[in-house]
């Protein structure tokens, strides 16, 4: 497809480049502040997966700029953003950035002691997976970077703040919003306008953190450590006596979701079969009128003789 050709298709795309934004994406930052007003009162943010940087160059405009440009603007008072991700990134006026993995525990450290002493209003997190297609899969992976998101808004976001993260809408929807009402009051899955249709992306905006009681987020980013290391899975089981107080429910919740009750895509062995006295039941309330019925009698009836058969197929 041609430049001209997105040009007309895309209306952010082009709206993107006459505005100076570095990808389309700085529009749904902007719609849901339009929405939501994440920005009132904010002056320290983290960015997570902020390349190319469209949504730094939002912070940057709606926060560090207008600070900067202001006559009683002092330097010690400026807005902090820190913005991170695994690809570098061109720079922006007014924004730190860092390089590196978000899932990483490492990287997570780096950027709490970018906040050294003090505390996060707001943390966004933009982050995609290369998407496979595969729904799951792809679901799967980005619920592992907003939990990455999640441990570092647990040792950073002040009591009050907010949390905006990138979600795929998928069968596991409603668990996360469950998983993320743990941490916020209020908890919202946005669609703005310049988000596709035919994208199941959607934007999980969290306001007002408040922990639950007795909550430790050290194990937060030690569930973390344990994924990214290669023998982490084998060591995963959170009952294994690793955790304490209330985080012996949080953390397991956050990590596996909700384990009670039988999963639908899989197989249980039968009771009885070592005995052989499993028996199969029929079903309660076999089909009356099936559409297969005639189809049904047609193959009984040419398994007892061609005669029958014929008759029947003479009587349809
Ligand atoms: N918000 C950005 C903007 O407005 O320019 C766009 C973000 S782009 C959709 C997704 C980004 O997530 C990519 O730049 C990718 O490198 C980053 N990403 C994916 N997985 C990551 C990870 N584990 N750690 C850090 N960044 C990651």
């Amino acid at each position: 497809m041609g430049k001209a050709s997105r040009d007309k298709r895309d209306i952010y795309y082009r709206k993107a480049k006459e505005e100076g934004w570095r990808a389309r994406s700085a529009f749904k930052l902007l719609q849901i502040d339009e929405e939501f007003n994440i920005f009132e009162g904010v002056k320290h943010v983290v960015d997570l997966c902020a390349a190319p940087g469209s949504w730094s160059q939002v912070l940057s405009r709606k926060l560090y700029l207008p600070a900067k440009l202001s006559p009683d603007s002092k330097d010690n008072d400026l807005p902090l953003i820190v913005a991170i991700d695994l690809q570098p990134m061109a720079p922006i006026e007014g924004v730190i950035q860092v390089q590196g993995d978000i899932t990483n525990a490492r990287t997570a450290e780096v950027v709490i002691r970018h906040f050294d002493g003090c505390k996060a209003d707001l943390v966004v997190c933009d982050g995609a997976p290369d998407v496979t297609g595969l729904h799951d899969m792809d679901e799967f992976v980005q619920s592992q970077l907003i939990l990455a998101g999640l441990t570092i808004v647990t040792h950073i976001l002040k009591r009050g703040g907010k949390f905006i993260a990138k979600i795929f809408r998928g069968k596991d929807t409603s668990l996360l919003y469950c998983q993320l009402k743990l941490f916020f009051t209020e908890v919202t899955f946005a669609k703005p306008k310049s988000s596709r249709n035919s994208s199941i992306e959607a934007f999980a905006v969290c306001e007002n953190y408040s922990p639950p009681e007795g909550f430790n987020e050290k194990d937060l980013h030690h569930l973390l450590e344990k994924v990214g290391s290669p023998s982490g899975a084998d060591d995963l089981d959170c009952s294994s006596g690793w955790l304490e107080g209330p985080n012996k429910v949080y953390i397991p919740f956050l990590a596996c979701g909700d384990l009670s009750g039988y999963d639908s895509d899989r197989s249980y062995p039968l009771p009885k079969v070592a005995e052989g006295t499993y028996q199969s039941l029929d079903p309660v309330q076999p089909p009356i009128a099936p559409p297969y019925k005639r189809a049904l009698e047609l193959k009984k009836a040419s398994s007892h003789g061609i005669r029958d058969f014929e008759r029947l197929s003479l009587d349809s």
